[in-house]
């Protein structure tokens, strides 16, 4: 990373304004089991909507987040918060079992490995990307991607020096945001930035 760009994001980190998605009355989804349980209730009972279930206690940037109200008679409203602390994690199975699974790879793994990367770079990679999307996430760097019955789904950019050359790539990383500005992990590689 550039010093400029360091410098811009070291502003926006203590600059951001944070909100917090707000269904009243219920207990916010921690864990995808807890979502998984939003959706399946909702489809028994259709008087809450599990998206908006699941966006409940979800924090975004103030000046990139999710429309608001999401429905005719959505009851969900965000709540100004200030600064918060972010987290983004993975787990570990979404390199070692994803991106060098040896054949359902999706041909994910040819692309890491001729990058110079293998499954034994599973760890570095996991604590990588977490890192870096967790210092985008923290300044509003990300790209609101699809929301479904699940929560909305963020896109953040990870730059990687290749193994072999060392010259820089960089790919979109696939996210689902959870109560209190946690992120976690969905796809470890969903295509090259095109935003470059
Ligand atoms: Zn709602």
């Amino acid at each position: 990373m550039e010093l400029s760009q360091a410098n811009v994001y070291v502003k926006k980190m203590f600059s951001c304004e944070w909100v917090k998605w707000i269904h009243p009355g219920s207990a916010p989804a921690e864990t995808s089991a807890a979502k998984r349980g939003n959706v399946d209730n909702a489809l028994l009972n259709s008087r809450h909507c599990a998206s908006c279930l699941n966006m409940n206690g979800c924090c975004f940037e103030k000046g990139n987040c999710p429309e608001n109200p999401l429905h005719e008679h959505c009851h969900c409203h965000y709540e100004d918060i200030g600064t918060i602390t972010v987290r983004a994690t993975s787990v570990i199975e979404k390199y070692t079992k994803y991106i060098f699974e040896n054949e359902k790879n999706k041909g994910k793994k040819a692309l890491f490995e001729a990058w110079g990367f293998s499954s034994l770079d599973s760890d570095f990679l996991k604590k990588e990307i977490e890192r870096q999307a967790q210092i985008a996430f923290q300044c509003g760097d990300y790209i609101l991607g699809k929301r479904n019955e699940y929560g909305q789904r963020i896109s953040i950019v990870i730059h990687l020096k290749r193994k072999d050359t060392g010259e820089e790539i960089a790919f979109v990383t696939g996210w689902m945001s959870y109560p209190d500005g946690r992120i976690e992990l969905n796809t470890p590689y969903g295509g090259k930035n095109e935003r470059a």
